[in-house]
């Protein structure tokens, strides 16, 4: 399996993503809620003008799930999914995201900066991670996909297994270093506080094993 090379501007970002301060980094949970909150969206208004896809409210969520053993966070959405072109153009050049393009605008302006206030989408999970893989199957498809990146040079995407129409993101979460740790990210309950933090006006549930309060 061929391994794709990131555009120079995504790995402009990504490099942002790796020297980001301690403080930021739990914004990244924010970014795939709110992209897996963007996903189920799709899915409501393609279920509006397409007859084979129906919505039903209670089959629409988002799960959080830890997993201190794996070092593994995964985000779990029913949402639309991609398919093999999208992945390639939506997580392939994130160049295009509007956090970049206002970094652009105003490079006087530290990227610290810009990650805190805009977020950066996708590619914020390297803050944390240092394997990232997405598990997709698109609406109305009978194929999966999967993504993986080590989030450095490239990425991979082959045939997947995923049997429900959605998208799982596997973080694998970095090996603590010297001086920093990264553990809390794999107690569920500090990720549900994060969550309560950031992603509190999101519409559909969040299902985590610890309790939402
Ligand atoms: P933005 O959300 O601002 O478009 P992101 O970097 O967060 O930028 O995400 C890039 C794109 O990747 C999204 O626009 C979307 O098309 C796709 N994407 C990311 N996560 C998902 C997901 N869970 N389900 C479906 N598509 C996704
Ligand atoms: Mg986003």
């Amino acid at each position: 399996m061929a391994k794709k090379e990131f555009k120079a501007e995504s790995k402009r970002l990504l490099e942002m993503m790796v020297n980001s301060i301690y403080s930021q980094r739990e914004i990244f949970l924010r970014e795939l809620i709110s992209n897996a909150s963007d996903a189920i969206d799709k899915m409501y208004y393609r279920a509006l003008t397409d007859d084979a896809i129906q919505f039903n409210q209670e089959d629409f969520y988002i799960r959080v799930h830890a997993d201190k053993e794996a070092r593994t966070i995964t985000i779990e959405d029913t949402g639309i999914g991609m398919n093999e072109a999208e992945l390639e153009k939506n997580l392939g050049t994130i160049a295009e995201s509007g956090s970049l393009a206002f970094k652009k605008e105003n490079e006087a302006e530290n990227g610290h900066d810009i990650i805190g206030q805009f977020g950066v989408g996708f590619y914020s999970a390297f803050m944390v991670a240092d394997r990232v893989v997405v598990d997709t199957k698109p609406a109305g498809s009978n194929e999966a996909y999967r993504w993986e990146s080590d989030g450095v040079e490239g990425y991979t995407i082959e045939a997947g297994s995923k049997q429900e129409t959605g998208t799982t993101i596997t973080v694998y979460v970095k090996e603590n270093e010297e001086e920093e740790s990264y553990d809390e990210f794999l107690d569920e309950s500090h990720l549900q506080s994060i969550v309560k933090k950031y992603s509190d006006f999101i519409r559909y549930p969040i299902l985590m094993n610890t309790e939402v309060q």
